[in-house]
């Protein structure tokens, strides 16, 4: 047996929004949003390498770690699905009704609800459920670390990367992506900056995790945060409307629309040099919109 993971559809689109051909600016999207319904985005991306690891390891149970609301949670119930492998996610604090858990649990997934306190700990978490059997892998919390990042780098080796973005953005929570596109630009000796939309308040510290890149490579913007993690304010909200309005793209309120959001003002400030081609990209979450619309 070998695990067959193609690649997801995922195109990439031109965003027409009012002013940008007076700043010269072109703004494409990278629709990995559309790569599955419930397996998303970067979450596809960061679990790829995960599952074939598990394969060869002859793993046939996946564990992982997530909040309520976690697309990563809901990825991993579907990809489990999909590829044959079952799986279970410990969740973090007390026990929620919602729909990414329904889903979550209509995939098979065997969920359990730990204390914040308990949730800390994932590897003790991990060996006392699970130390005896040696068929269970261990995943780390949206798919993070090497093998994830490397899921990740490898979608810049497609073949349309070589004509040049001069800047590619995506959203950063815990930065497992923006690490994975840095690795990817320096593989594939891309001529474009990286920049995260860091979308946790207070996360300045969150630069530590890119030391091993030179500081040219990339930027972080900390001003995007409208708040903290998860708060969602009406001008966000509004702005999520206006936008799927206009270009019939929706953006989830955790992620994305503060990521466009934050483009957009970065454009209008004219942080970047006209003439540049920038990407963004969707990395999905659409099913958390359900909480708040
Ligand atoms: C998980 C997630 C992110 C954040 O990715 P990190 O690698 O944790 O920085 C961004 N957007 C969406 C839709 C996500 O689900």
């Amino acid at each position: 047996m070998s695990l067959q993971i193609n690649t997801p559809y995922a195109p990439i689109e031109k965003i027409n929004w009012v002013g940008l051909a007076e700043k010269e600016i072109e703004l494409y999207i990278k629709r990995e949003d559309l790569s599955h319904p419930f397996i998303s985005g970067n979450k596809w991306r960061k679990l790829k390498f995960h599952l074939l690891h598990a394969e060869t390891q002859e793993k046939n149970l996946l564990v992982t770690f997530g909040g309520a609301y976690s697309n990563h949670l809901l990825a991993t119930a579907a990809a489990g699905a999909k590829y044959g492998f079952q799986t279970f996610g410990f969740v973090r604090g007390e026990k929620v009704e919602n729909l990414v858990l329904k889903m979550c649990a209509v995939f098979g997934m065997q969920l359990a609800f730990v204390s914040r306190e308990n949730y800390q700990q994932k590897d003790a978490l991990f060996t006392s459920h699970f130390g005896s059997n040696p068929h269970a892998l261990f995943i780390p919390e949206g798919g993070a670390g090497d093998l994830g990042e490397l899921g990740v780098a490898e979608l810049l080796a497609e073949k349309y990367f070589q004509e040049n973005f001069t800047d590619i953005i995506c959203s950063v929570g815990t930065g497992s992506t923006l690490r994975g596109l840095l690795m990817g630009i320096q593989t594939q000796q891309l001529n474009c900056k990286a920049h995260g939309i860091v979308v946790l308040k207070g996360a300045e510290k969150m630069e530590e995790l890119f030391q091993d890149y030179p500081s040219s490579a990339y930027a972080l913007h900390h001003q995007f945060h409208g708040g903290g993690y998860a708060k969602a304010n009406k001008d966000l909200i509004a702005f999520i409307h206006y936008f799927a309005s206009q270009t019939g793209i929706l953006l989830d309120q955790v992620y994305e629309g503060k990521m466009m959001l934050g483009i957009l003002a970065l454009i209008e400030q004219d942080y970047f040099k006209p003439k540049s081609k920038i990407l963004a990209f969707h990395n999905g979450g659409i099913i958390g919109l359900t909480g708040i619309l």
